[in-house]
C-alpha cells in the first residue's frame, strides 16, 4: 500500500470569495431535477433542528442555483450553509423526483475546497492531500495518536483545555494496537470456493478496527470466497470527494483501479462510507482516460452484508442469545439503499433477537469529520440518536461502518449509556458465520 502521488488544487478551489461564482462553478445537471415539492425536509436531520429553509435540501439547491446563475456570490454564508449538511443523502432517499444531492454538494465543495475558518482549512486540505492518500503516513499518525494516548498527554490536555477543544479531543479515536495486514495477498476460501473477491481494507477500519478486518475476511473465506487484498490499495477518498477535495479523489480512485485485479466478482468493502464512495468512482472519473475502468469497478463494489445475503451464508451460525439494536449508517441506507440485508444476516443467527430504534437511519452525527468541524450540530444529532439507542433497552447496537462506531461510542461515554458498539462482521464472526 504505497499511496498516490500529491496533486495540485482543483481548478477553482478555495474560490469562496464572492467573485464570479457562476463561471466558477461547473455545469451541475443534477439541479435541473429538483421540482422544489419539499418532501425531503422533515427527513433533513439540520432542517429538523434549525428548521430553517437554508439548513434544508430544498433550500441549499435553491442557493446553488442561485449561485449558478450568477444571481448570488458563493461567498461564505453560502459555504456556511452548505457544509452545515451532514452528507447524509437522506433527502435522496425521500425525494420522488430522483436529486442526487450528494453529487450537487460534491460538485460545489468542489470549488469552495475545504470547509472552516483559514487555519481549519488548512490543515484539513494537508491532511487530506499529503496524509489520507498515503497508508504509510497514515499509520505513522494513528501511531502517533496511540502513543499521545498512552503517554496520558491526552487526559492532561482534557483538564486544562477550554470545553470546545475538550469535546474535540475525546473525539479522538483509539488505535488498534496493530494496523490490519493480512498473512498474504490472496487468502483462500475454505472449503469449496464459491467467489473470488477484492476486499478494501480501507483506512479508518485498518489504522481503527483492524480486528473487524479480520473478522471480514474470517467470514467471506468461511463463506467461500477467495479474497484478494491488495497490498497498493489506498483509501477510497471519500473524505476527500466531501470535503472539496476533487482531484486527490480522482487520484485515490485512480490508484484502486490500478490496485484491484479486473477478474473479481465483487470488492468488498465493510466500511459504508467506502462502498458509497466506490460505487461512485464512475461518475467521479467521468471524462477521463479512467471513465470506463472506473464504471466496471464501480458496478462490482458491494457491501458486505449486501454481497453475503446475496452469496447466502453456507451455514446457520450457532445460536447467539443476545438482544441487539442497528443503527443504519446513512451512506448504506441511503447512499446504497442497503437496509434489508444486514437486518437478514442478523436474523439468520438463532437466539438473536433484533429491538429496532426510532428513526434507526437517521444520522448520528459523525459523517467524516463532521462532528469535528461541526460540533454543536454533530451534539445534538447524537444526544437525539443516544435516546433512541437507550429506549430499546439493547446492550448492543450493531453499526457497520467506522465512522458510525466511533461516534456511538463516544456517545455511550459522553451520554452515559450503557451500550456496546459492534460491527455487524464481528458478530457474524463471533456465531461462526
Ligand atoms: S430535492 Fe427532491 S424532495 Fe427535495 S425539494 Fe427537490 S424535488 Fe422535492
Ligand atoms: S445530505 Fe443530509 S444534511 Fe445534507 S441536505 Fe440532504 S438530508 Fe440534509
Amino acid at each position: 500500500m504505497t499511496g498516490v502521488p500529491a496533486v495540485a488544487a482543483a481548478p477553482g478551489a478555495g474560490g469562496a470569495s464572492g467573485a464570479p461564482a457562476a463561471r466558477l462553478l461547473p455545469p451541475i445537471p443534477e439541479l435541473d431535477a429538483c421540482v422544489h415539492c419539499g418532501l425531503c425536509l422533515n427527513q433533513c436531520p439540520t432542517y429538523r433542528v434549525t428548521r430553517l429553509e437554508a439548513e434544508s435540501p430544498r433550500g441549499r439547491i435553491a442557493l446553488v442555483e442561485a449561485v449558478s446563475q450568477g444571481r448570488l456570490p458563493l461567498d461564505q454564508g453560502v459555504a456556511g450553509h452548505l457544509y452545515l449538511c451532514l452528507m447524509c443523502r437522506a433527502c435522496e432517499t425521500a425525494c420522488p423526483s430522483g436529486v442526487q444531492y450528494g453529487r450537487i454538494a460534491e460538485a460545489v465543495r468542489g470549488v469552495l475546497g475545504p470547509p472552516g475558518p483559514p487555519l481549519a482549512r488548512a490543515l484539513v486540505r494537508l491532511a487530506l492531500r499529503h496524509l489520507m492518500p498515503f497508508p504509510g503516513r497514515l499509520r505513522v499518525a494513528a501511531a502517533a495518536i496511540g502513543a499521545l494516548q498512552r503517554s496520558g498527554l491526552v487526559r492532561a490536555l482534557e483538564r486544562v483545555l477550554p470545553p470546545a477543544l475538550r469535546q474535540r479531543l475525546a473525539l479522538l479515536p483509539a488505535p488498534s494496537p496493530r494496523a490490519y495486514e493480512p498473512p498474504a495477498e490472496v487468502l483462500p476460501a475454505l472449503g469449496e470456493r464459491r467467489a473470488r473477491v477484492g476486499f478494501l481494507a480501507g483506512c479508518a477500519m485498518s489504522l481503527f478496527f483492524a480486528e473487524v478486518n479480520e473478522a471480514t475476511v474470517r467470514v467471506l473465506r468461511r463463506n467461500g470466497c477467495e479474497v484478494v487484498v491488495p497490498r497498493g490499495q489506498v483509501c477510497c477518498g471519500a473524505l476527500n470527494s466531501h470535503n472539496g477535495e476533487l482531484a486527490s479523489a480522482r487520484a485515490m480512485a485512480q490508484a484502486n483501479l490500478d490496485a484491484f485485479p479486473e477478474d473479481v466478482d465483487a470488492v468488498v468493502t465493510n466500511a459504508a462510507g467506502c462502498g458509497a464512495a466506490m460505487k461512485e468512482y464512475g461518475h467521479l472519473l467521468a471524462g477521463t482516460p479512467d471513465a470506463g475502468r472506473a464504471a466496471r469497478f464501480a458496478a462490482r463494489v458491494r457491501d458486505a452484508a449486501e454481497f453475503l445475503a446475496a452469496l447466502g451464508l453456507r451455514t446457520t451460525p450457532a445460536r447467539a442469545p443476545q438482544t441487539v439494536t442497528y443503527q443504519d449508517p446513512c451512506h448504506l441506507a441511503h447512499g446504497q439503499r442497503v437496509r434489508a440485508q444486514p437486518r437478514a444476516l442478523l436474523g439468520a443467527i438463532p437466539g438473536l433477537v433484533l429491538v429496532e430504534m426510532v428513526a434507526a437511519d437517521r444520522c448520528c452525527g459523525s459523517a467524516g469529520i463532521y462532528n469535528v468541524l461541526q460540533p454543536e450540530m454533530a451534539e445534538a444529532l447524537l444526544r437525539e440518536k443516544m435516546d433512541a439507542i437507550r429506549a430499546t433497552g439493547a446492550p448492543v447496537v450493531v453499526a457497520p461502518n467506522p465512522g458510525c462506531m466511533l461516534q456511538l461510542r463516544y456517545g455511550a461515554r459522553r451520554f452515559g449509556v450503557p451500550v456496546q458498539v459492534r460491527h455487524l462482521m464481528d458478530v457474524l464472526d463471533d456465531a461462526g458465520a
